[in-house]
């Protein structure tokens, strides 16, 4: 069983910026937001089951891809990694009060921010990618905090309260019958779980969480009260595997990966709902 320390090489093109040279590690999620704990590294395709697979990756340090610059790692993102671990905070606490909460809470978020951590920690995915994908702007949404990125693109939240980890930048979901496709990239991590649908007619299977949608217009360090649905939490796999016939979700590149624990963390919440 091979294992990895890092993908990619210690030269090359950044994911970004598209600069050429040195490459740094990124943690994808942000180690400031997920512990260095080793995990087993699946493809997400065998972890549908959709083809056979062998036995993951062991990764002794978390999911790292060596694909972003210095400055795109270490300045830019580092930035919106504090927003990012913010916003989770206030879910952790949450998540872990022994006072049993309504359903409908609050936090405070720089949702510019936020968006832009996961998306950029996002494009650390897979080797080589400057501005792939369609809209080609990926990098220039990280990069300029005053670009439209929450006017193009959905970013939707919910709460998460699992132990594995799921990343992905390549799944396209799409409904039989219908022209509506979108490519849909993911984050999930406790306590919070993060989908950035690229095409904003594209409704998810069955549900349709929070998203940043209302706050498109805010200037990039404005901070407002968003929701936190403690009682609507869809299942672990959820958006990934359809549930429903007449659903497709397509992996049109290599960058997805499920990371399991061998054993779930403690603390989940006890009294989850289903939707
Ligand atoms: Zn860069």
């Amino acid at each position: 069983m091979p294992v990895l320390n890092v993908i990619g090489p210690k030269l090359g093109r950044c994911n970004i910026c598209g600069a050429v040279g040195p490459l740094t590690e990124d943690h994808i999620p942000p180690k400031a937001l997920a512990q260095n704990i080793a995990l087993r590294l699946n493809h997400l395709v065998s972890v549908l089951g959709a083809e056979k697979a062998p036995p993951g990756t062991k990764m002794p340090d978390g999911i790292k891809f060596r694909s972003l610059c210095q400055r795109c790692n270490g300045v830019v993102l580092s930035r919106y990694d504090k927003a990012l671990v913010a916003m989770a905070d206030q879910v952790t606490a949450m998540l872990r009060t022994p006072i049993l909460l309504n359903g409908s809470q609050t936090v405070r978020v720089k949702p510019q921010l936020v968006a832009r951590a996961v998306l950029g920690h996002l494009c650390a995915l897979g080797i080589n990618r400057y501005n792939e994908g369609d809209p080609q702007k990926f990098g220039e949404y990280v990069l300029n905090d005053q670009s439209t990125f929450l006017q193009d693109c959905r970013v939707c939240y919910w709460v998460y309260p699992f132990a594995g980890r799921t990343v992905a930048r390549d799944l396209f979901i799409t409904y039989t019958g219908t022209k509506i496709a979108s490519q849909v990239m993911i984050m999930k991590c406790y306590p919070i779980a993060f989908a950035i649908i690229v095409n904003k007619t594209l409704p998810l299977d069955g549900w349709q969480p929070p998203s940043f949608d209302f706050y498109a217009s805010l200037g990039p360090d404005d901070e407002v009260e968003i929701p936190i649905y403690l009682d609507q939490i869809p299942d672990q796999i959820w958006p990934e595997m359809p549930h429903r016939d007449g659903n497709m979700v397509a992996m049109l590149g290599e960058a997805a990966y499920v990371a399991k624990l061998s054993s779930p963390r403690g603390q989940v919440l006890k009294n989850r709902l289903k939707r």
